[in-house]
């Protein structure tokens, strides 16, 4: 028998792939430079030198102990290379002991829910929200609780994360700068969340933890990326070097259990057993040791910054409604009609490909992925030109 949760995984494509395995194939049927292709997050800059300085380098060197399985947990160079990163651009103490290199965000995410839940359990998340979480959270057997941004800025709304965090409750994750909406959580935010999961965990006796879900925190546009364990103690931060070292296919990132946690060492520890249930032997090892020289690299915003500034201007000029985004390389734009799959659906008739908002858990909006060549964005422009002159009259 075909387990029947998995062949729905694996049958039903995401929305955000499905719309870019069928780009793909309209490049091919019309010619790339005729499609104007939104959906992926791919990133669009190429990774800083010194990663393929260092892969070279270590190419160079004796290849059996290159590629050996390091220690589950990850190389010690590593773990510390992201303990000592931490602790100076943060200010805190952070210890290599808490600190599991996983195969990407990804990974650290299943093998944190995992780690801090029971089957039968409730996770709550914000919407619109990342749609893998959903599946992660089910497989760890949990119930996914969404609970709606606060607009207009889409920043968490207290009152209702309060009411929906009961006895049942394990974590809540939160993702800043955030994917689909561009948001980052200001630290009055943040702060008044930790202050309302103190209290609920007082209330309900048990510990609640706040999974941090951060790929994009080194992609903001001037706004402050506040260190979430310096205003929760019980944080779990899973980061990625997908978007920030533009490294998505090689898999690769981390999580940090925050050393202020009161449990954080029994944590640590249960996120390496829960990575080792789910298969993961160790995370990708030439990867850790460029992640080890290069945990202080910076991204290369400026690319992001202008297409920003070029996508936002552009459908300002046009009419469109979109949340001003000040991190993370989407932006989130109201459908011109309410179900957001039909305006999905009319925008490639204009060769325009734009993720329905539905698969992150709202309707009403798309996404646009602006992690594209800028030229793109330009002649894009008059086909959303198009697109909103066929809802007129
Ligand atoms: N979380 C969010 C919000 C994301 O956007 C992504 C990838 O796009 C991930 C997690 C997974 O990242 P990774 O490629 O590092 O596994």
């Amino acid at each position: 028998m075909i387990n029947e949760k998995m062949y729905g995984l694996g049958d039903e494509p995401s929305a955000i792939r499905e719309l870019f395995a069928y780009g793909l194939a309209r490049k091919a049927e019309i010619g790339a430079e005729n499609v104007f292709d939104f959906s992926i997050g791919n990133p669009s800059v190429p990774a800083p030198a010194l990663v393929g300085d260092t892969m070279r380098e270590l190419l160079e060197t004796d290849p059996v102990p290159l590629h050996a399985y390091s220690p589950a947990a990850g190389l010690p160079e590593a773990r510390e290379a992201v303990a000592a990163s931490i602790a100076e651009r943060y200010g805190v103490r952070a210890t290599a002991a808490h600190v599991y290199l996983t195969a990407g965000a990804a990974a650290a995410l299943a093998a944190s829910i995992a780690a801090v839940t029971e089957p039968g359990d409730e996770v709550v998340v914000i919407a619109p929200y990342f749609p893998e979480y959903r599946t992660w959270i089910e497989a760890a057997g949990c119930t996914i609780v969404e609970v709606p941004a606060a607009v207009p800025a889409f920043q968490p709304d207290i009152e209702a994360l309060a009411a929906a965090i009961g006895p049942r409750t394990s974590a809540v994750i939160i993702n800043t700068p955030n994917n689909p909406v561009g948001a980052v959580y200001t630290r009055e935010s943040l702060e008044a969340l930790g202050a309302m999961l103190r209290a609920k965990e007082a209330e309900l006796g048990r510990p609640l933890y706040l999974i941090s879900d951060e790929p994009y925190r080194e992609i903001a546009y001037g706004a402050e990326v506040p260190w979430v364990p310096s205003i929760y103690d019980r944080t779990i931060v899973c980061y990625s070097y997908s978007k920030a070292l533009s490294l998505p296919g090689e898999r690769i990132g981390w999580v940090y259990v925050s050393d202020s946690a009161e449990d954080g060492d029994a944590v640590t520890v249960a996120v390496a057993g829960a990575g080792r249930a789910l298969g993961y032997v160790c995370a990708p090892v030439l990867l850790q040791r460029v992640a080890a020289r290069c945990v202080n690299e910076p991204s290369d915003v400026a690319a992001y910054a202008e297409n920003r500034a070029l996508l936002t201007e552009g459908l300002s000029a046009l009419g469109y409604e979109y949340v001003e985004p000040d991190g993370a390389f989407y932006l989130w734009v109201r459908a011109l009609e309410e179900d957001a799959q039909a305006f999905s659906d009319r925008a490639k008739e204009f060769e325009l490909l734009i993720v329905p908002s539905d698969s992150f858990g709202v309707g009403g909006w798309v996404r646009l992925s602006y992690c594209i060549a800028r030229d793109t964005i330009e002649r894009a422009m008059p086909a959303f030109a198009a697109l909103k002159a066929s809802y007129a009259g």
